[in-house]
């Protein structure tokens, strides 16, 4: 059913609430699992369980999660769990352990406890917003790929029907938004490394598995080719962290006690994006960052660069920007795009998705198959 911006499962008009297909599955027997590497109360999954007029009403979408009876949340944890609009509604936390949830921090707190019902599983660190970008992580964060074989090994043992499980890469959205070209590529091949894991259950399952793989939009207007015929694109390979980590370690510089010279913030860009070393900068490149660096280190003029989810040191932006023009990407807009998306299936009835779709057929051609009216 088509809907309107900001309304999570509710009609347009945000008279009523619409049962989404995993509610609907939920009711037949089926256990649902919902991934992210966003927050589990983020506009995408509280689509699949939520009903509220306001994507940004993160408590009450937190309370329609503890009342989904839902079997597996796994994403960075909650936005808002206490309400800010109602002082003494409950804390989501303590509503989550009422309804019979279980919340691990860590895949090593969840492997111990060898968990079977009703799961949260979150990073260990209780502020991130988000997980991690891919590119920024050491092996003991939490990944996105983590939380789909935990899931996945869960359901295999635990639902005697059948699972739905819905797994978002959402934070290919974030990257593109702030446009980090880099990050993007790196977030979803991590996405892919998800799609893997599905993609070997559906071989050892393959009569009874269904993968279909899209995007709810594109964003960011992201062009391969800005210049001439040629794609660069293996310069993103020498950029070693996003940019917000970018943003992170320049604002540390930025407030210490010795300002780093103009060298010194070319010795971090050659080490963090390989310019100048396996990156040609021209003069005029560089006299262009050298303007960004003196306005924002020296002058202390500038300001963060605001987009969706992030708010960026300029001087990472137009590092990154300078970096995504070499390697011939184009970005058209900070915002999402009317483009179409790609849809990808395998597995039964996989065929049924041939052709260009509406997006309200990802569902209802499921429905038809489940036999939901
Ligand atoms: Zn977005």
């Amino acid at each position: 059913e088509k809907t309107t911006n900001y309304v999570i499962g509710m009609d347009a008009e945000k008279n009523h609430g619409l049962k989404s297909l995993a509610r609907q599955l939920k009711d037949k027997g089926y256990k649902i699992g919902i991934i992210t590497s966003a927050s589990i109360d983020h506009a995408t999954p509280g689509g699949f369980y939520a009903s509220q007029p306001d994507r940004f009403m993160y408590y009450e979408i937190g309370v329609d999660a503890a009342n989904s009876g839902f079997d597996f949340f796994g994403g960075a944890g909650l936005l808002e769990p206490r309400s800010k609009r109602n002082l003494s509604a409950p804390c989501l936390y303590d509503l989550f352990n009422q309804k019979g949830y279980t919340m691990f921090r860590g895949m090593d707190a969840y492997n111990r406890a060898a968990a079977k019902d009703k799961i949260l599983l979150f990073p260990t660190d209780t502020v991130s917003k988000s997980l991690k970008y891919a590119m920024d992580r050491s092996a003991k964060d939490l990944s996105l790929p983590d939380l789909t074989k935990a899931c996945l090994a869960n359901f295999q043992e635990t639902a005697k029907k059948g699972f739905f499980m819905m797994v978002e890469g959402g934070k290919i959205d974030w990257a593109a938004h702030a446009h980090d070209g880099g990050a993007v590529v790196k977030e979803t091949i991590d996405f892919d490394q998800c799609i893997r894991l599905a993609y070997d259950f559906y071989k050892k399952h393959p009569n009874e598995t269904l993968i279909l793989v899209t995007a709810d939009h594109e964003t960011g207007g992201l062009g391969l080719g800005n210049s001439d015929m040629n794609l660069n694109i293996d310069l993103l390979q020498y950029q070693k962290c996003s940019q917000e980590a970018l943003t992170a370690a320049m604002r540390e510089m930025k407030s210490g006690k010795m300002i780093p010279s103009w060298e010194d913030m070319k010795a971090f860009l050659k080490k963090n994006l390989g310019f100048w070393e396996q990156i040609k900068i021209t003069p005029r490149e560089e006299l262009e960052l050298l303007v960004c660096y003196e306005e924002s280190f020296l002058k202390k003029k500038s300001k963060d660069v605001v987009s969706l989810y992030a708010k960026d040191e300029p001087l990472a932006v137009a590092a990154i920007a300078l970096l995504d023009k070499k390697a011939s990407l184009g970005w058209t807009t900070k915002t999402h795009t009317g483009a179409p998306v790609p849809l990808y299936a395998i597995g039964k009835q996989a065929v049924l998705y041939s052709g260009r779709r509406d997006n309200t057929d990802m569902a209802n051609v499921l429905r038809k198959l489940f036999l939901i009216k």
